[in-house]
């Protein structure tokens, strides 16, 4: 969400509230199949996006307001042509960001991209047996931790995302002594969702109530105790503060309409392996799809926000609604019920 940037770049000196995000899956293609993966990426994948269309789309995208590129995967590293992607961004004005499992950073090319990077987050799953056995191979840590011996050498600023599950939230003290004891700028904690491989192969690990009360007490636990030394960002609200100030997690409810520029509405927007440009997250309903990279028009933003920006304002005034209506739930990801009411909506056949 944009808003962990922005708590990201705050803490190494960049101006909160200033970037508007297009997240790059270029590649489903990775090294691990982890246990958790909400893309199923895994070492089999092939496609990449085409680096000429990327570079158009993007030209464009940066004159329609948006600066920021978060590129992720599959393994960013892996995708064949991550420097000159990132030399071309960087070189229009786009502040570079990557989320990487940290285990390919030790090759002299990976060095060259870094170069290019202006923040990195790396995964972590929790102490060397479990975040080994959530990436579903031996030796994992071993290598990730190898990973951020590069970027404290480098000196390059770095997070570290960890995904809630119910095995691994008694160690969050163990994470954050962790996170803090390597510099880490920023920790972030991301409750488990039910996409990709997650539904096959940890449906026991949904995340109930109460369980979300203990990540969310312990959560606030952390952020007082690092806040001389890095951020925090618990990717979980709760329902009363979410009520009481929308804005925190929507455009629509922010934006005085400034520029009249899509970025104005939409903190994020989204491209799949595929080419798909998503607005919001990914994982919505690609029915508000905005294109594809391989064949947008000079128009898209404008058709889109003719076409589809009501039904989304919709989407996220019916998110808040149930939200309300919640009896038994005061602990909420907002980011994974916006992405259920998107495919909700049309199963239910609300008018949209
Ligand atoms: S979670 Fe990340 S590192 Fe793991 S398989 Fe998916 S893309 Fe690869």
């Amino acid at each position: 969400m944009q808003k962990d940037i922005n708590s990201f770049c705050e803490s190494v000196g960049q101006p909160p509230d200033r970037f508007r995000t297009i997240q790059i899956h270029p590649t489903k293609k990775c090294n691990l199949t982890c246990l958790h993966c909400y893309s199923s990426s895994a070492p089999g994948y092939h496609d990449v996006l085409d680096l000429a269309n990327l570079k158009s789309f993007l030209a464009y995208a940066f004159d329609n307001g948006f600066n920021n590129i978060s590129v992720s995967g599959g393994e960013p590293f892996l995708y064949k042509d991550l420097e000159e992607l990132l030399q071309f961004s960087r070189s229009i004005g786009y502040q570079n960001t990557l989320a990487s499992n940290g285990m390919l950073l030790r090759s002299e090319r990976a060095k060259r991209i870094l170069d290019f990077v202006d923040l990195i987050a790396i995964s972590v799953d929790g102490p060397q047996p479990l975040h080994d056995k959530i990436r579903n191979q031996a030796g994992a840590f071993d290598k990730m931790c190898q990973g951020l011996e590069v970027l404290k050498d480098l000196d390059k600023p770095f997070g570290i995302i960890h995904t809630l599950t119910p095995e691994s939230w008694t160690s969050l003290i163990w994470l954050g002594e962790f996170a803090a004891s390597n510099g880490a700028k920023l920790l972030q904690l991301h409750p488990l969702e039910m996409y990709g491989r997650a539904l096959d192969t940890l449906t026991s690990e949904a995340i109930d109530d109460d369980l979300a009360h203990k990540m969310f007490i312990l959560g606030h636990y952390l952020v007082s105790k690092y806040s001389d030394q890095l951020v925090v960002q618990l990717d979980m609200l709760h329902r009363d503060y979410l009520l009481a100030h929308p804005q925190i997690v929507s455009g629509f409810e922010r934006s005085c309409g400034q520029s009249g520029k899509l970025a104005d509405l939409l903190d994020t927007i989204v491209i799949e392996e595929s080419g798909t440009i998503l607005p919001v997250s990914y994982g919505f309903n690609p029915r508000y799809s905005i294109g594809n990279i391989s064949n947008f028009s000079m128009s898209a933003f404008e058709d889109f926000e003719r076409q589809s920006i009501p039904d989304i304002k919709d989407i996220f005034k019916n998110t808040l609604s149930r939200i309300a209506e919640y009896g038994t739930r005061d602990i909420v990801n907002w980011n994974e019920l916006l992405i259920e009411e998107s495919h909700r909506s049309m199963e239910v056949g609300i008018e949209i």
